[in-house]
């Protein structure tokens, strides 16, 4: 990184926090060394979609424009490609040849960079666990200027702690993995009304076969309704169920949030009216589905900067995991609180994990509920005691959607915390990656 540059302001997806920068976006590889070995501490960014500082410091270098394919086996379904590459242009390239990525986040504008650095999970974890297992192999640049390749057999301490890593073991440069095969761009899918939480949590376990489930929850309704939802499961289809349309879809078109909305738009009245509108939209209690895979997948990606509608202070995505063992308890009891204190979100997401090996990846078999919840002057403090309840239920904080976690609770809850520091002091003794998330957990 170069010294003594002017900065620019910079934020992640959630708007929060914002900091100044000093932005370098190579074009070739050798520059990254050279940052390495000559310049300031900075931290990898991808496309800024994760949810708070992991990827801000003073120092930052953008992967964007390091997005090439360097090779593809389109009879084994297996892509090699750098990490600036967005999933978005994966699935542009691969779809129309029969494939699709084997684990998708709720979004496509993230890159392959930020998938590996967050382990990122889809609605399939259940079935497929987390975008790590189908990784074939990768080339990482350490703190100390070296590329090392690494997998789940090779150099393998390196690449499970880079997998959920944060950005902070070294410089992923490209990364090889495997692809699903798929017979059409559409999902062939049921959508089911649940009237409380442990009736959604019986239909997670019912419908477990499917490759694809995930849960809209009402985090405001109380009493009877507490916990009402609807589950929305899919499979990729076949020819044969889409024999009247084009196999592959059009990539749909966009509409904007042209400004960041008034903190008074959001409020306790708005959110009820958005989830009982979005609860009463289907009239039967379970339908059938057949959308455009970009509609299931990326539902928000349709509004470009949604974010906006949480105003300028921004907001915060709040993602736990409890362990299935006391999952629907946890979940219960959490949920409680949330209904209680009245902090809804437009968008609060139940899944349900698999089982999961890694080191320092967030998805562990269980419940996982993210809810988005705009910055107030109460929301640290409430959000510090939800902390411990996910603790006390032996759960855990996403990173990738963290803002304001508190050290002790990372280093309490992540059972691999401390290796992954001294992993961290070993391989990087100069502390030349570095971000604010770093700092704040005490990482480096
Ligand atoms: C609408 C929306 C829906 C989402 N849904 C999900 C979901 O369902 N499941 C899920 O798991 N996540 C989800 N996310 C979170 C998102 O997938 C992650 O935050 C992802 O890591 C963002 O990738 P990015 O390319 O934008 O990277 P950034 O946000 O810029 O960075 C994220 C991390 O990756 C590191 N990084 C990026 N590139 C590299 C590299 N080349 N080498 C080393 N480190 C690197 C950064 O240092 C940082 O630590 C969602 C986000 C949004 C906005």
């Amino acid at each position: 990184m170069t010294k003594n540059l002017a900065g620019t302001s910079i934020t992640n997806w959630n708007n929060y926090p914002r900091k100044e920068a000093v932005i370098e976006s190579p074009l070739f590889e050798e520059d990254l060394t050279r940052f390495l070995i000559e310049g300031e501490p900075f931290i990898m960014r991808g496309n800024g979609r994760c949810y708070g500082d992991a990827s801000l410091y003073s120092g930052v270098v953008s992967s964007l424009k390091l997005n090439r394919i360097l090779q593809f086996d389109e009879n084994a379904g297996v892509i090699r490609c750098q990490t600036g590459m967005l999933l978005s242009q994966v699935i542009d390239f691969i779809l129309p040849k029969g494939w699709f990525l084997p684990v998708t986040p709720g979004t496509k504008f993230i890159t392959v960079g930020g998938a590996v650095a967050s382990d990122v999970h889809g609605k399939n974890h259940h079935k497929d666990g987390s975008f790590s297992n189908h990784i074939v192999s990768m080339r990482v640049l350490t703190p100390q200027g070296k590329i090392v390749v690494c997998s789940a057999h090779e150099n393998s301490e390196l690449f499970w702690f880079t997998c959920g890593g944060m950005g902070l073991t070294g410089i992923i440069l490209d990364v090889s993995f495997s692809l699903k095969k798929v017979e059409s761009g559409f999902i062939t899918g049921k959508q089911i009304k649940a009237r409380e939480l442990n009736e959604i949590l019986d239909l997670f376990d019912q419908f477990k076969a499917y490759t694809y489930s995930v849960a809209w929850i009402d985090c405001l309704k109380k009493g009877n309704s507490f916990g009402r939802s609807i589950l929305m499961l899919g499979e990729h289809a076949r020819k044969d169920e889409i024999k009247t349309r084009k196999i592959y879809p059009n990539t749909s078109g966009t509409l904007s949030v042209p400004f960041n909305f008034p903190s008074f738009v959001l409020n306790g009245y708005s959110l009820k009216a958005f989830n009982a509108l979005y609860y009463a939209k289907n009239l039967k209690r379970s339908v059938q589905t057949l959308t455009p895979y970009e509609k299931f997948f990326y539902p928000l990606d349709s509004i470009l900067n949604w974010n906006r509608i949480y105003g300028v202070n921004g907001f915060v995505q709040y993602q736990f995991v409890v362990p299935q063992k006391n999952g629907r308890e946890g979940i219960n009891t959490i949920l409680k609180r949330i209904s209680e204190q009245g902090w809804g979100s437009f968008l609060a997401v139940l899944k349900q994990f698999g089982s999961q090996e890694g080191l320092i990846s967030f998805n562990t078999e269980g419940y996982t509920l993210a809810l988005d919840i705009p910055i107030n002057a109460k929301l640290f403090s409430f959000l510090d005691e939800l902390d411990k309840i996910v603790k006390e239920y032996g759960g855990r904080i996403y990173l990738t959607k963290d803002a304001r976690m508190k050290p002790e609770i990372f280093h309490q809850t992540y059972p691999h915390a401390e290796d992954f520091t001294k992993f961290l002091a070993a391989t990087d003794p100069d502390k030349k990656l570095v971000s604010y998330l770093a700092k704040r957990l005490e990482l480096k």
